[in-house]
């Protein structure tokens, strides 16, 4: 299976735990500036920004699925939910068969990101947390 296969298939077996979700461009004024999507929980809706490059756009949507699944946190807990939601992303769009690294395995942010089609922040939290959990990557 091509990694392409593999990344998509995270996204849909996310997509298989949500019982509907409508996936859409974000309408003017619908985002705030600098967002790049947002979860609407009332109407299950998530919502990207128009033009976003393919890999912002993919680690957007698995971010948003994830806020999704997870559901709206209490009032004063938005900050430790979306380090929660960052976290739980990277590591669900690195996909377990690749880690821990074998030989091949980018150990650079960028080689991750590359890889993966994800954007580069995802992949820094990602060798991030895999580098506390295995402590010996790169
Ligand atoms: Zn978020």
């Amino acid at each position: 299976m091509t990694t392409h296969l593999v990344v998509l298939g995270q996204l849909v077996e996310l997509l298989g735990r949500i019982p509907q979700v409508i996936i859409r461009v974000a309408r003017p004024g619908e985002l705030l500036p600098g967002e790049l999507g947002a979860t609407l929980f009332l109407t299950h809706e998530i919502l990207l920004r128009p033009g976003l490059d393919p890999r912002t756009a993919r680690t957007t949507l698995a971010h948003e699925l994830v806020h999704l699944l997870r559901g709206p946190c209490f009032e004063g807990d938005e900050h430790a939910e979306e380090q929660a939601v960052r976290a739980l992303t990277a590591q669900i769009l690195l996909p377990p068969p690749g880690w821990p690294p074998t030989v091949d395995t980018p150990t650079t942010a960028a080689g991750l990101a590359e890889r993966y089609l994800i954007d580069t922040d995802a992949a820094t939290l990602a060798l991030e947390l895999a580098r506390g959990r295995h402590g010996e990557v790169a």
